[in-house]
């Protein structure tokens, strides 16, 4: 590995013996393949290796070169993923080979993708990098059901946040989180649901704020639920909703009902116009 800063690796490409290969991070988006961006079809198309996990649809993995390396660091038949640092070695090492990778990343690599974490190892080791934004979770389920996450009627701002955390805690600002006219997106919040409504009602926000939770968004697997924040818990634990599911809260919610478009398929262009 050379000295030069990594902005100026690339140079090196030029001297036998110091090739290395780039790591693309690619935004695989929330599982419609037809919701990729067109570089991430054309960097899928070209290169050497394609590590992804849980989160990518098959559909998606199908658009790799065909003789590409596919390597899944996902949830192991343990329910154990590769630790987080083994990835970070493996797409160094890949890279170091002199491969061109694409890491594929559910959603948006930057929103809850821990694509920072694999990027900061990149960088360290001077490994050329690129990253390609996806469509996050957010946008594509509320886009497939109905829902606008800002509304001039009902909320002047949206937030993001996770419902689980590096350490298990739910240690969320929830004063903030609790103000109205506001969506509150949460990721990975499945499992605490009924601790997040309970301490949204704690905190301020009415119990009767409707809430949805989404399942396998713009897949042909998508189901909602509906419901408050008094009653939502009940309602997909009763439909045994399971991951990945995305919670969103707040009056816009109500808008699914009159706005749902999307019944588990999206007409092809031809067939659209014809
Ligand atoms: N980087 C991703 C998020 C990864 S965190 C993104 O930008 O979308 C994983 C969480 O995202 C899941 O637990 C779930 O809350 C949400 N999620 C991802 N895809 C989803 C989908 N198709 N439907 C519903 N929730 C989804």
């Amino acid at each position: 590995m050379s000295n030069r800063p990594p902005f100026l690796q690339s140079l090196d490409l030029d001297q036998p013996g110091t090739r290395t290969g780039t790591v693309y991070l690619v935004g695989a988006g929330p599982g419609d393949p037809e919701l990729l961006t067109l570089r991430a079809a054309r960097l899928l198309g070209m290169a050497d290796v394609v590590v992804y996990d849980n989160l990518v649809g098959k559909g998606i993995l199908d658009m790799a070169r065909p003789d590409a390396e596919r390597v899944y660091v996902g949830k192991q038949k343990d329910n154990h993923t590769l630790p987080q640092q083994e990835i970070n070695a493996l797409l160094a090492r890949l890279a170091k080979q002199g491969k061109q990778v694409v890491r594929l990343k559910g959603g948006d690599p930057f929103i809850f993708g821990r694509g920072g974490e694999e990027l900061e190892v990149l960088a360290e080791e001077g490994i050329r990098y690129e990253v390609v934004p996806g469509i996050t979770a957010a946008s594509g389920v509320s886009c497939y059901t109905g829902i606008p996450l800002t509304h001039r009627d009902y909320a002047q701002s949206c937030l993001f946040t996770t419902g689980h955390l590096k350490d298990g805690s739910l240690n969320l600002d929830w004063e903030i989180l609790a103000h109205p006219r506001q969506t509150v997106v949460i990721y990975m919040g499945l499992g605490a649901l009924p601790e997040i409504s309970s301490k949204l009602v704690e905190q301020g926000r009415a119990a009767s704020t409707p809430v949805a939770v989404v399942e396998q968004g713009t897949t042909r697997r998508q189901r909602v639920a509906t419901g408050t924040l008094a009653t939502i818990a009940e309602r997909v634990a009763e439909q045994k909703f399971k991951s990945p599911c995305l919670i969103i809260v707040g009056e816009v919610t109500q808008l699914h009902d009159k706005l749902q478009w999307f019944a588990g398929s999206v007409p092809q262009l031809a067939t659209a116009v014809a």
